[in-house]
């Protein structure tokens, strides 16, 4: 069918491209490009012979436009799909307007020097892409990206009108480390650091850090401590599906992860305003991730799963109905089919079946669009097939 040009090769790269491998009708051709090159060849190497997919390998920085542009006119892709880090979100949607070549990505842009992720930096080439006649898809993973699958899928099939949305993002994983993150320690640790917020009644509502707690019992794992947070599908979402008075986020965190972050926020280790160390500048936060365990290497020790999913409760006929979504991955499994724990797994999965929706043109849309902006169908049906199938309930217990 055509050919993708995936950029980054981390946690998440690396599910998405054996998946790609693994799809090979839809992605005939992939070309592997990141910062490192040697961990594109390896990868290569490891799936060649397994797979009529053809792979290349290139090294670029991602944040040089110049530099994207030529690889993007070597290779001529029918989609981009950025897997490197949000820093590069902006870099590589330029390199792809220049290019007229669709754009896809998991997670919305951060400027590396402010702890603020928004949309409104990648909404603003709206007209550039619409103008340019080439689709942008904004966050297709798990959260973003599952999420907002199911939200419209609720909405087409099972209401009138949604009113109150929960996500719930719980990891019930064990890697046996007193403290490691699950995917790329500085953008999860900046995540988690920063204040909470919800959207109600039309506005914002601000927490401090974690100071909001529920406790849920997830299907299939059991009861979890939960804590609200910000989270980039919260405004999109809110945005995009009419009638919503309400939408949290909610993830759960262990006792040991907590009281590390505690301590190494307190002694200042999470901070990302640079300091001077031994006459070089230094980011305490970006040596704390050079000293924790690489999340790619927590496959191999990580046991239990993963339950994220979306409560709905909203209007159907004129009366009101109750709504759960949810996939259950089991790291384990993840780890024996790719190699990688459950959560790179979850995100990895939908960025290759969003590539794949636009590299096929099932999903075409001239400008930028978030998912939940797409037919679900498709995708769900997608979702399935590629190892994280669905599950609902009619009569879910209730977030407080
Ligand atoms: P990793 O750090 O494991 O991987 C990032 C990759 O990008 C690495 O291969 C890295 O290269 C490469 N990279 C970084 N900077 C550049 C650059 N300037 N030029 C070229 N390549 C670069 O991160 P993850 O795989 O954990 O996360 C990838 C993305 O997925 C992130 O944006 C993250 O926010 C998002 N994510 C989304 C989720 C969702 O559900 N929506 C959930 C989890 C993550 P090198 O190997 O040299 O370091």
């Amino acid at each position: 069918m055509g050919k993708a040009l995936i950029i980054g090769c981390g946690g998440v790269g690396s599910v998405a491209i054996h998946k790609c491998c693994q799809n090979s009708e839809v992605f005939t051709e992939i070309c592997i490009a990141s910062r490192t090159k040697s961990k594109c060849d390896e990868l290569k190497k490891k799936l060649e012979g397994t797979t009529k997919t053809k792979i290349t390998t290139a090294q670029v920085d991602a944040d040089d436009v110049n530099a994207l542009i030529e690889l993007i006119n070597r290779e001529k892709p029918g989609v981009v799909l950025n897997l490197a880090l949000p820093y590069q979100d902006l870099t590589i949607m330029d390199a792809c307007l220049a290019c007229k070549v669709h754009y896809v990505d998991t997670a919305n842009y951060e400027p590396e020097d402010t702890a603020k992720f928004e949309y409104k930096w990648q909404w603003a080439y709206r007209e550039r892409f619409e103008k340019a006649g080439i689709t942008a898809l904004l966050g297709s993973g798990f959260d973003p990206g599952v999420t907002g699958v199911f939200s419209a899928y609720a909405l087409k099939h099972h209401f009138d009108e949604i009113n109150y949305i929960d996500i719930l993002d719980c990891n019930a994983g064990d890697h046996g480390y007193p403290f490691a993150t699950n995917f790329n320690p500085e953008i999860n640790i900046r995540e988690v650091t920063a204040k909470g917020s919800y959207w109600e009644n039309g506005e914002w509502i601000e927490t401090e850090p974690m100071e909001i707690k529920r406790v849920y019992d997830f299907p299939e794992i059991g009861e979890k401590d939960m804590y609200l947070l910000h989270h980039e599908e919260l405004e999109s979402l809110a945005l995009n599906i009419p009638g919503i008075k309400r939408i949290r986020f909610f993830m759960t965190f262990g006792q040991s992860y907590l009281t590390h972050l505690k301590c190494l926020e307190n002694v200042g280790m999470t901070s990302i305003e640079p300091i001077e160390f031994e006459g070089k500048m230094i980011v305490p936060l970006q040596f704390l991730k050079a000293v924790l365990p690489d999340p790619s290497s927590l496959g191999p020790r990580t046991k239990g799963k993963t339950n994220i999913g979306c409560i709905f409760i909203g209007k159907k006929d004129g009366r009101e109905k109750r709504y759960y979504l949810y996939n259950v991955c089991d790291h384990e499994q993840c780890y024996k089919e790719v190699g990688s724990q459950a959560v790179a797994y979850t995100t990895g999965v939908p960025a290759m079946i969003g590539a794949a929706m636009v590299l096929t043109g099932t999903w075409s849309k001239p400008g930028v669009y978030n998912i939940e902006e797409f037919d679900p169908d498709p995708f769900m049906e997608e979702l399935n097939r590629w190892g994280l199938p669905w599950q609902e309930s009619f009569d879910p217990k209730l977030v407080d």
